[in-house]
């Protein structure tokens, strides 16, 4: 199930049919009933280097630019609904999301549309899924990791890191005071997951 159905299903929106025909730039699925490339992206459009290239966006794909709401907010689409997430559910969404298939979209600022690469990821399974996040693109989630990730930023946050310094910029005061608290493991945890992007996100949304 490609993004633009699910959504489709799940929202009951009603398909517009354009008059190209041609390959979609989104999806690469070929249509007679495709929409002008100037008509769907506006002039703001920040995300033309993840097209493929074709020669429109199908009646489908088109969908997920008739509304501002897919930019502007963060998601969850699953086939009997859509919400809204609110900044401080994003966690709990994506430890437990709704039954399969769905697919959750993260904003920060509400700018990137990076949910154009996850057109062919809609989630199966609630525990191993891919997921769109505005400063990561698309991101794995693997609960089990996930959830030994969310419990050392728990324990680090409580001995008063900060978020940046959980993203492994830590500085030797810091260092020291965990050092003196027995959290030389902490240490070596923060260490060991900087730069991923799964850890970057459960940060962002602690
Ligand atoms: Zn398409």
């Amino acid at each position: 199930m490609f993004l633009p159905e699910l959504l489709i299903e799940a929202r009951n929106l009603k398909v517009k049919e354009g008059t190209i025909s041609g390959y979609c730039v989104i999806c690469r699925r070929w249509t007679e009933y495709g929409h002008d490339l100037k008509k769907v992206f506006s002039s703001n459009f920040t995300m033309w280097s993840y097209l493929y290239s074709g020669d429109c966006v199908c009646e489908e794909c088109s969908i997920l630019f008739s509304d501002q709401i897919y930019r502007r907010h963060s998601w969850v689409v699953w086939k009997q609904g859509f919400e809204i997430i609110k900044r401080k559910e994003a966690k709990q969404v994506l430890f437990d999301p709704p039954d399969p298939p769905f697919f959750i979209n993260i904003i920060k600022i509400g700018q990137k549309q990076q949910w154009i690469k996850a057109i062919e990821h809609v989630a199966y399974s609630r525990d191993f899924y891919w997921f769109a996040h505005e400063d990561y693109g698309l991101v794995q989630f693997v609960k089990r990791k996930a959830r030994l990730m969310d419990s050392i930023i728990k324990k680090g946050l409580e001995v008063g890191l900060t978020k940046t310094e959980l993203r492994g910029n830590i500085k030797p005061k810091t260092c020291e005071k965990l050092l003196k608290k027995n959290c030389i493991e902490l240490l070596d945890d923060i260490k060991r997951f900087k730069n991923n992007q799964l850890w970057e996100v459960l940060i962002d949304v602690s």
